[in-house]
């Protein structure tokens, strides 16, 4: 049932939409007149069991009528009380008493929302029918709204675009490759004891993806970089139990970085988790409702490891040494609570910075903390202090979002870090480390001590200390965790 049913349903929808590629061009006008139970294409009238209205000056139709006059697939989200028209691989949605317009991906504003009346919804047809290409005209002396196909079908346009991508003035690289738009992209869904499940195909390495939740409503994003959607259908409506539908998006395109952006509207709260196969063709994801603990997995980072040794005590303690036991001894404190929890690394080898966050990031982490222990060439300076990324500057949205996140967590976590272990507090501070840096969740590096002070090494080399650290560290992101949900 997890598959098969969706990939056929999937390829019913890729029938439809280029099964009817004329179908907008066998309409050559439709009417619709204000007060009027019945509309006409061409000359033909066809009966509405309810009247087009005029308020605010728009003309407003029932949805499910102008859906079918239109000839567009119209589809209605209950939970989220969205309705999605979708005609010529365009994907037109609105949601009840928005003023927002969404075609295919992107937001537009309009002057009117749908409005509902006698437990039916009403379309301004104006905005609706010219996200399509067509054009609308309004004939006052028979209060009637005129609807004019576009004088080329949408998709001949999309076709077109697709081919201009390869134009010779085009010099970037990816072009070079002569590209199939059949096979650049599949989507498989699926559900199971009320978790969703998608599988994304690609048909080359997906070098670098984003996952990040927006809310009202809530949706779950995912940014497809150097990916093109293909023939990917805009919409697969699937009616799980936490997702609505699946939108496909081509959200950034020649001369910029491609990007195809995938938006799973949800039906509620939900949670996530993603693994980018070896080959990074397949990126699996399960959407689900969390139950306690299980919508976090922390991801723990031991700095240092293999021949990085990091910071070497007086006495000798080395500091990947000291971090690692320090996460392990995290770990369990979380897993004990019913967090998930994963190291970047379980013993005493050498990971690259990227890799550390690139983990986290893949296994679509909801926190980050990299924990290492301080060193200073002046043997005094000791204390606790706790770091995270800020750099405001025309950052996108959920990246603000994020460090002002990640600063929270560092907040707490230095609190805590001091309430437990009494040492001098050196505050809170920002810094551009590599794996806070490139980290996609909130994300802090703690230097807990100073290895290079003979006090505090002598501190770190017992294991009652390293304890009281790793209980610091749980607690704070427990904490940060609870003041999330
Ligand atoms: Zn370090």
């Amino acid at each position: 049932m997890y598959a098969k049913i969706k990939i056929l349903f999937i390829f019913f929808i890729l029938f439809f939409i280029f099964a009817l590629p004329a179908g907008a061009s066998e309409i050559q006008q439709i009417t619709f007149i204000v007060s009027q139970p019945n509309y006409q294409v061409n000359d033909q009238v066809k009966p509405m069991d309810a009247a087009t209205f005029i308020e605010n000056n728009r003309t407003y139709v029932p949805v499910r009528f102008l859906g079918d006059a239109l000839k567009a697939k119209t589809v209605w989200s209950q939970n989220i009380k969205m309705v999605t028209l979708l005609l010529n691989n365009i994907n037109v949605s609105l949601n009840m008493g928005s003023k927002i317009i969404t075609i295919n991906g992107q937001a537009n504003p309009i002057d009117v929302a749908p409005v509902l009346k006698n437990n039916r919804t009403y379309l301004p047809a104006r905005p609706i029918a010219e996200a399509f290409g067509f054009k609308v005209k309004w004939e006052k002396e028979g209060k009637k709204v005129v609807v004019l196909p576009p004088e080329k079908p949408a998709e001949t346009k999309v076709l077109n675009e697709t081919t201009n991508n390869n134009s010779p003035d085009n010099k970037t690289d990816h072009n070079k490759e002569n590209k199939n738009e059949e096979t650049t992209l599949e989507l498989k869904t699926g559900e199971e004891n009320g978790l969703t499940k998608a599988t994304i195909i690609a048909f080359q390495p997906i070098k670098d993806y984003k996952i990040f939740k927006l809310t009202a409503p809530d949706r779950l994003i995912i940014d497809l970089f150097d990916i093109r959607p293909g023939n990917l259908p805009p919409a697969v409506m699937v009616n799980f139990e936490v997702v609505s539908q699946v939108r496909v998006g081509w959200f950034s395109k020649s001369p910029d970085p491609d990007v195809t952006r995938l938006v799973f509207d949800l039906n509620k709260k939900a949670a996530y988790r993603s693994y980018l196969s070896e080959d990074k063709k397949i990126l699996d994801l399960e959407i689900f409702t969390p139950k306690p603990g299980e919508e976090n997995l922390v991801v723990l980072d031991p700095g240092h490891g293999g021949n990085d040794p990091g910071a070497v005590g007086q006495a000798g303690l080395k500091e990947k040494d000291v971090n690692l036991d320090v996460a392990k001894r995290v770990k369990e404190i979380l897993t004990s609570q019913n967090i998930k929890t994963e190291l970047t690394r379980e013993g005493d080898n050498y990971v690259d910075l990227y890799e550390r966050s690139g983990m986290a990031n893949n296994y679509g982490a909801s926190v980050f903390v990299s924990i290492h222990m301080n060193a200073h060439e002046n043997r005094d300076a000791n204390g606790t202090s706790v770091f995270y990324y800020c750099y405001f500057n025309g950052q996108k949205e959920e990246e603000i979002v994020r460090q002002e996140k990640s600063k929270e967590l560092a907040n707490i976590t230095q609190q805590n870090l001091l309430n437990l272990l009494g040492l001098r507090d050196r505050g809170v501070q920002q810094a551009n480390f590599a794996v806070l840096r490139t980290a996609s969740m909130p994300a802090v590096l703690v230097e807990a001590a100073f290895i290079s002070n003979y006090t505090e090494e002598n501190l770190l080399a017992q294991e009652y200390f390293r304890q009281k650290i790793a209980q610091a560290v749980a607690q704070g992101i427990t904490d940060f965790i609870t003041t999330q949900l």
